[in-house]
């Protein structure tokens, strides 16, 4: 299998490209995410020819004509970068990416929202608006949004559940597994999205595995949250609390209490579930919601 392949804005990795000739290492990228995928830097500062060290930059114009000035020169930077794209994006989708992790608040590679200057509106870097249009149906964060856990739980549920699902289509034997994702699909969207999962349903049973793909890439865009996961544990406690004993319920009702009290952990909490679905309820045992207790998340 080949390995997944995220493209990965260069000084989080903590390469020295930055104006000031300096890095800003992110942790979770160069501990977590470069241990499990392959990651490739790139750098559209100094890519395209603004040298090291150079002028700090600043996102300039507006939404629809963004512009990038040096912050002290106001000079007009913007034609490295577009040119640079114009060479450079063909490439990095050759290499087909499975997803991006860009630097926060770049006037490059900064996604929404970076602040423009002159401007109570926020925007979009140049280099990430460009990735965002280009790849939609890839899974793109910012260093900042994989500190949150949630956050993490977007990119990565996007990043290894749209690569599992081009694996499947990929092949005559994957397309016949095609039924199988979906089902196991059910706990994770409704963290994501409650409630589509039956217009993923309608796709998947006729077979249009086209629209499904898309259906599915919006499905895993909507924000996972606290009370989402709560609506997925209370579908699990229903069904656990329906087969378990006395003694086993009264143990789940405590764990839940506590977790809603703050004095269990989020993925203590899932442990719990988990272990009460391997006993009881082995048909969620292949749930892909269960990824979530994996150290990357
Ligand atoms: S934010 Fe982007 S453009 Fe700026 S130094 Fe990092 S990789 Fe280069």
């Amino acid at each position: 299998m080949d390995p997944i392949r995220l493209i990965v804005s260069r000084c989080l990795l903590g390469d020295a490209v930055r104006y000031d000739n300096k890095s800003k290492p992110a942790n979770y990228v160069c501990e977590n995410l470069a241990k499990a995928f392959e990651l490739v830097p790139v750098c559209p500062e100094f890519e395209s020819g603004l040298g090291l060290p150079r002028e700090a930059m600043k996102l300039c114009g507006n939404a629809e004509t963004p512009e990038l000035r040096g912050v002290v020169s106001n000079k007009d930077c913007t034609g490295y970068i577009r040119s640079w794209l114009e060479k450079r994006l063909p490439e990095l989708a050759a290499l087909e990416p499975a997803g991006f992790v860009l630097k926060s608040s770049s006037p490059s590679c900064g996604l929404y929202p970076v602040q423009f200057q002159n401007s109570d509106q926020p925007g979009t870097g140049l280099f990430a608006a460009c990735v965002a249009t280009a790849f939609p149906e890839l899974a793109i964060a910012s260093e900042k949004q994989l500190e949150e856990r949630f956050g993490r739980q977007k990119f990565l549920d996007k990043l290894l559940l749209m690569t599992r699902f081009r694996e499947l289509t990929s092949s005559a034997e994957g397309v016949e597994m095609l039924p199988d994702f979906h089902c196991n699909l059910k706990l994770c969207a409704m963290s994501h999205a409650p409630g589509r999962m039956a217009e993923l349903e309608k796709f998947a049973r006729r077979g249009d595995w086209g629209t499904y793909e898309r259906k599915l890439a919006v499905v895993l865009d909507a924000e996972p949250e606290q009370s989402k996961h709560n609506n997925v544990w209370r579908h699990l406690q229903s069904v656990l609390m329906a087969r378990s004993d006395d003694y086993e319920r009264t143990a789940l009702l405590r764990s839940m209490r506590e977790f809603e009290q703050g004095e269990l952990d989020f993925k203590a909490m899932l442990m719990l579930l988990r272990i009460g679905v391997e006993k009881y309820a082995p048909e969620y045992q292949s749930q892909f919601y269960w990824r979530m207790l994996d150290p990357l998340y």
